[in-house]
């Protein structure tokens, strides 16, 4: 049975990987963080199979004693401070779990290693906010870096580690650079689920307004559930490489707006939007659309969801989500 260590298992894509890994025979372990972690309890929950093993990627020796535990074959590095926004706020320790924690899970797979034979193979979180200003469209695995927030900036250090230690130490780890990924697990404060959580809760009366920044942000947008499958695939190669992850379509903060609405037969959404600059970013990415080409010709990856069915996922989840609260 193959053995697979998650860090961010609490996470969108860490919930997805589990269910994804278990399905192929994997055991499973997660690294989850704090003494008393809340989401715990659903994680038990939703998912028995999954092996939690305490950890913090600040801390270098949880690290190693976690991956001497669960002597992992894969180790998926999905772990952050994810939100853009937090990022601006608490740009240190962003830089110390986003970045350095990349750093230090590097460092305590070099130091348990793992069998000779079958050395552990590192999957990286690498992420398109790397490309923040833009050099060139759409974005391909060559495309210059140039971040435009604390988190972009953790990421591109994360990125040239994973590279700089597979060249210096012969690693088998991979980045993937994944474009914004979506699903009815996505955490209430990323925009997406933001709207299609507020659009159930004004259908059901709970709500009366959706507060927005930029509605004119446009973001390469695709399913968690598609991309996860791509993270796996990238550590099933014979050689470690890195890989741009993405759609290829792009959408507007409106368009997802207008979709999300238009689920609950709700036409004059106008009506239900606010604009507030607090929520607008200091510093805004360009547009972000991704070329994913060598993932689909090497890898044989495709999305799966479009965007209107991912909107339309979303919002029938959360309708859900929403009236069984109030029944
Ligand atoms: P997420 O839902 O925000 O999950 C982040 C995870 O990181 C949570 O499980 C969190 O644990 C964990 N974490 C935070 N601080 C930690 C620490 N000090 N030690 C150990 N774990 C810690 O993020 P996601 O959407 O699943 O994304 C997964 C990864 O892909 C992240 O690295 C993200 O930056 C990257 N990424 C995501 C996207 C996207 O569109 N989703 C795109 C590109 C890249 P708690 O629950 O305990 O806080």
């Amino acid at each position: 049975m193959p053995r697979a260590f998650i860090t961010g298992i609490t996470g969108q894509d860490g919930q997805h990987l589990a269910e994804f890994l278990h399905a192929k025979g994997y055991e499973v372990f997660g690294l989850v963080k704090g003494q008393n972690n809340p989401r715990m309890v659903q994680m038990r929950d939703e998912f028995p199979y999954v092996e939690p093993v305490p950890g913090d990627l600040a801390d270098l020796p949880s690290l190693v004693k976690a991956l001497e535990f669960a002597q992992p074959d894969e180790v998926y590095n999905l772990g952050a401070i994810s939100f853009v926004a937090v990022s601006f706020n608490q740009a240190e320790l962003t830089a110390n779990i986003t970045g350095l924690g990349v750093l230090r899970m590097l460092e305590a797979i070099r130091m348990v290693g793992g069998a000779k034979n079958n050395p552990i193979r590192l999957y990286q979180a690498s992420s398109s906010e790397m490309f923040g200003k833009v050099r060139e469209t759409p974005q391909t695995e060559l495309t210059p870096f140039h971040p435009r927030s604390p988190y972009g900036c953790a990421k591109v250090f994360g990125h040239d580690i994973v590279v700089n230690y597979r060249e210096s130490y012969d690693l088998f780890a991979c980045s993937g650079i994944l474009f914004n990924h979506e699903g009815p697990r996505r955490g209430l404060e990323f925009v997406t689920r933001k709207v299609t959580n507020s659009v159930a809760r004004i259908k059901l009366g709970l709500q009366q307004e959706i507060v927005l920044g930029n509605l004119d942000s446009k973001r390469d947008w695709g399913y968690a559930g598609d991309y996860v499958k791509a993270m796996w695939l990238m550590l099933q190669q014979d050689q470690p490489d890195d890989y741009v992850v993405a759609t290829g379509q792009t959408n507007s903060i409106e368009d997802l707006v207008a979709l999300a609405f238009a689920e609950v037969g709700i036409e004059n959404w106008r009506d239900y939007v606010r604009q507030d600059p607090k929520f607008f970013r200091p510093a805004e990415v360009d547009l972000l659309i991704g070329d994913s080409s060598k993932a689909r010709i090497q890898l044989g990856w495709k999305p799966e969801v479009d965007f209107a069915s991912l909107i339309k996922m979303m919002v029938a989840h959360d309708l859900r989500f929403e009236g069984d609260k109030i029944r």
